[in-house]
């Protein structure tokens, strides 16, 4: 049985970081990542997609082109973790054997927990922009949309990118708008929750836009049922009761949990994730693992942005811990939303554990503002593909 020094579970937005950044620390270090797919998705891109703003192409490179020299990928998934013997399974029938262990396998789309879901998804003019490949079938639905009624789900959270279920809604308005149909188009807002957004800061402008397309908002209201065919949808009410509705276009936001490896592993928390130190990100038992990104229980929000914060703290608490010396990195929760509240105009929510706000400029971060909607569109993929991706750290500090 082959033994690393460190092994990555999971090659995406984390998983690729963390390692550019473990190597780019120590270029002698033997590390593998354990990733099945041969392309990188950059997911935040899928809102604009949605709106016919960026391209699917533009999302898409090559997984091979990330991973570092000198690290190994091995192009299987994990079946099976057992850190009391240092050991994963993988489905290519091989097990693997580590010293240090990073979980970056994201999270999972359950789409099961919505009846009827997964038999619809993608027709009938019910669509996702967290599935990658219907993002582009959301912007064909949203223009094909005339008159009607426009649902638009968000489930119980965690979710990753909080604000992404409203983003879709708010670009889609804006589309109508420009193209004076929205006062043609019912929309409504069907959110699991009690509040439009996590931090209060950011509702009031929100709730503007809210006003401003003439969106009709419906708390604790969670889908639970969608039949395509008949158009028809399902909400559970917070008194218990059902109500059955109409759409033309429903764009659901799936429910989001662990991945099952992860949840039915003695690394989960009892809701599932991989159970760390939220600081450290140091696992709260097996001090040989660390994990980040979606899959990780830190309470924050499960953001890329997160995970540009993330990487450099682990990736210090780690070779920190291989040396048996104290760990300096602490994350302090942060994570960013950039709530597209129309095409040209983002509110840039930045925030951290607790609701802390975190702007990093010198703006009030409540305003939307075209210098965000550049950052979003072009900014921050750059960011992503030439220094997150590639282990250069700028601007991320590793303690407070
Ligand atoms: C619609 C949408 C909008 C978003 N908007 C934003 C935004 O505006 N700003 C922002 O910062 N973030 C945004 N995000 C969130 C962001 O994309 C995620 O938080 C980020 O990708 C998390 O990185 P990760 O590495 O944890 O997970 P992923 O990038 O999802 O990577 C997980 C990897 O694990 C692999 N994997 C899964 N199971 C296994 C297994 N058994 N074995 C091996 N490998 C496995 C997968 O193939 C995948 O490559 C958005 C996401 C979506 C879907």
């Amino acid at each position: 049985m082959k033994t690393y020094q460190i092994l990555i579970a999971g090659g995406g937005a984390a998983g690729l970081s963390v390692a550019a950044s473990l190597k780019r620390r120590d270029a002698s270090l033997t590390i593998a990542i354990i990733e099945p797919s041969e392309t990188h998705v950059y997911q935040p891109g899928q809102t604009l997609v949605g709106r016919g703003v960026m391209s699917l192409e533009q999302l898409k490179r090559p997984t091979h082109t990330f991973i570092p020299p000198g690290v190994d990928w091995i192009k299987a998934a994990v079946t099976a973790f057992k850190p009391d013997a240092n050991e994963i399974d993988l489905d290519n029938g091989t097990t693997l054997a580590y010293e240090h262990l990073v979980v970056s396998l994201g999270l999972k789309l359950n789409l099961e927990g919505i009846e009827g879901l997964a038999d619809t998804l993608g027709q009938n003019g019910v669509t996702s922009n967290y599935v990658t490949e219907l993002s582009a079938y959301t912007w064909d639905q949203v223009q094909k949309l005339k008159t009607g009624r426009a649902l638009f789900t968000q489930p119980p959270m965690p979710i990753k990118c909080a604000g992404a279920p409203q983003k879709a809604m708010y670009l889609s308005c804006d589309y109508w708008l420009k193209e004076n149909r929205l006062s043609g188009v019912d929309v409504e807002f069907h959110n699991a929750g009690a509040v439009m957004f996590g931090v209060a800061d950011f509702v009031p402008v929100l709730e503007s836009y809210i006003k401003k397309y003439g969106v009709k908002t419906c708390f604790s209201s969670t889908l639970i049922r969608v039949d395509g065919p008949a158009k028809k949808a399902w909400f559970k009410q917070g008194d218990g009761s059902v109500e059955e509705t109409t759409f033309d276009l429903l764009h659901v936001t799936p429910p989001q949990c662990a991945p099952d490896v992860v949840a039915s592993s003695a690394l989960a928390n009892e809701a599932g994730w991989v159970d760390v130190d939220q600081k450290t990100l140091q696992h709260t038992r097996y001090t040989n693992v660390f994990s980040l990104g979606d899959v990780c229980s830190a309470p924050n929000a499960k953001t890329a942005a997160a995970v540009r914060k993330q990487v450099p703290i682990v990736a210090d608490n780690l070779l920190a811990a291989r040396k048996q010396q104290a760990m300096p990195g602490v994350y302090d929760g942060y994570g960013a939303c950039p709530l597209t509240v129309e095409v040209g105009k983002v509110v840039l929510a930045e925030f951290g554990y607790g609701g802390s706000l975190k702007p990093s400029f010198p703006l009030d971060p409540r305003v939307p503002r075209s210098l965000y909607w550049w950052m979003k569109t072009t900014g921050f993929p750059w960011v992503y593909w030439n220094l997150m991706m590639r282990g250069r750290e700028w601007l991320v500090k590793t303690s407070p």
